[in-house]
């Protein structure tokens, strides 16, 4: 249901699934299967017994919240922890490799330009560092700092 925020999120390292059009029962048995937060912008769903009793955890994303805005909210209320990014297509594990091993498919540009690359393990979908990585960089510098900060008002580890 939150596509563009489950792409973010897996960019945040962090482990999120997302099937375009799944039928909310489906959706449902899927989140007790593999134990995971449900996060949606349909309220009706959070108001199913699994989730009023507490088997199955759900956050609520406001509908016409910015994207940004929706992954801040889904990293500080589920206390997320930023780490190493994931696939954004299909929330694979990245793998860094040699430049070598990937200049048939990265643009020349980039080949001479960025330091890193990885490559998903999963869908095989190659990522190296640019401008879009930047962003992604800036993104996750403010995400990590604000964990940081929930962390120091609560209890817990430093670092
Ligand atoms: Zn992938």
């Amino acid at each position: 249901m939150c596509g563009g925020v489950a792409r973010w999120l897996r960019v945040l390292g962090i482990d999120a699934t997302y099937t375009p059009g799944i039928e909310d029962q489906e959706l449902v048995r899927q989140a007790l299967d593999e134990q995971r937060v449900v996060v949606t912008s349909d309220h009706k769903i959070l108001e199913r017994r699994l989730f009023t009793t507490g088997r199955l955890k759900g956050l609520l994303l406001p509908v016409g919240l910015r994207r940004d805005d929706q992954v801040r909210r889904v990293v500080t209320r589920l206390r997320i922890q930023v780490g190493f990014p994931r696939c954004a297509r299909c929330n694979g594990e990245l793998a860094p490799v040699q430049r070598a091993e990937v200049a048939d498919v990265v643009p020349a540009r980039s080949l001479i330009w960025a330091k890193d690359f990885f490559r998903c393990r999963a869908c095989g979908h190659v990522f190296w560092e640019g401008s879009h990585w930047r962003r992604i960089g800036a993104v996750r510098a403010e995400m990590a700092a604000r964990t940081a900060a929930a962390a120091d008002n609560g209890a817990a580890e430093g670092g």
